[in-house]
């Protein structure tokens, strides 16, 4: 099916897109630093040295949450390039406008979306 979203619409969520790729290369980036292994034979102390290790893991945490959104960004412009964005990849029904607004990135629509979740 193709998107039936009009072409400055589909220009403006491609904006979104791509300042969405940039901030989280961005973040990515960042993040490099803060998921570097903790140093355990630094004197830190045992329970900082917990609190290190903490958020060391949340870190992971984050950058694995970034690795998959930035995936889904780069998924999102390859279909706004193939002209099939906005087409839920689950159902292939269209995807609400709102919910692109809000997360351009998103590969699912509302109903998959919210199925997925309360498996
Ligand atoms: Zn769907």
């Amino acid at each position: 099916m193709v998107s039936a979203l009009p072409a400055d619409i589909l220009e403006q969520l491609r904006q979104q897109l791509i300042v969405a790729r940039d901030e989280i290369a961005a973040a990515l980036a960042a993040g490099l630093e803060s998921a570097k292994p903790v140093e355990l034979d630094e004197p830190i102390g045992r329970l900082s040295r917990m609190e290190a290790i903490q958020q060391q893991q949340m870190a992971k945490a984050t950058r694995a949450g970034l690795e998959v959104r930035r995936q889904q960004v780069a998924a999102a412009l390859a279909m706004l390039d193939a002209g099939t964005y906005g087409e839920c990849r689950r159902c292939e029904e269209p995807i609400g406008l709102e919910r692109l607004r809000a997360k351009p990135e998103t590969p699912l629509c509302l109903d998959c979306q919210g199925e997925l979740e309360r498996r």
